[in-house]
């Protein structure tokens, strides 16, 4: 059994402010659509495969976006303290789009060693058929967590209750 490239490459943006409302206008400015709202931090992916002879290769590259803010050092430290709670939690997150994908990686190398003989129409419908069911897993994930909201990421001009 082999096992998949995978490439996990991490970005980030700039948000600029030293409140807490400055924070979430900035976030909210740059903010990136994704699926059906908008989101502070997007994990994108793209699983390329092929099949040579008997040698089945599958490559996960894996793009983690997340904000990025560089505090004065007058920034109160209660700002700091919610920042990086609300930064752990947006990675939390994120890390659960970046194990999805991994994992449809690896069903799909373990599928295509699988085959008895290269059978291009066979591992076609193989690969389709599993990375249409990770796409349903993450809709469903971020349907769930309310893309994050709901593992905490979520960052306010005003303090919540919670
Ligand atoms: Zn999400």
């Amino acid at each position: 059994m082999s096992t998949p490239l995978v490439d996990v490459r991490e970005e980030t943006f700039s948000v600029l402010g030293s409140t807490r409302e400055q924070l979430a206008s900035s976030i909210a400015a740059v903010a990136r659509p994704h699926g059906a709202g908008r989101h502070a931090a997007v994990t994108t992916w793209t699983i390329s495969w092929e099949v040579v002879g008997r040698v089945a290769r599958v490559c996960a590259e894996i793009v983690v976006v997340t904000p990025r803010w560089r505090p004065s050092r007058f920034a109160p430290v209660e700002l700091l303290e919610e920042w990086s709670r609300f930064v752990a939690a947006l990675r939390a997150h994120e890390q659960g789009h970046v194990d999805l994908a991994v994992e449809a990686a690896k069903a799909l190398q373990g599928a295509l060693d699988a085959l008895p003989r290269a059978d291009a129409d066979e591992a076609r419908r193989l690969a389709s058929s599993i990375l249409d069911h990770a796409r349903g897993r993450e809709l469903r994930y971020d349907a769930d967590t309310l893309h994050g909201a709901r593992q905490g990421a979520v960052f306010t001009a005003r303090r919540s209750s919670a």
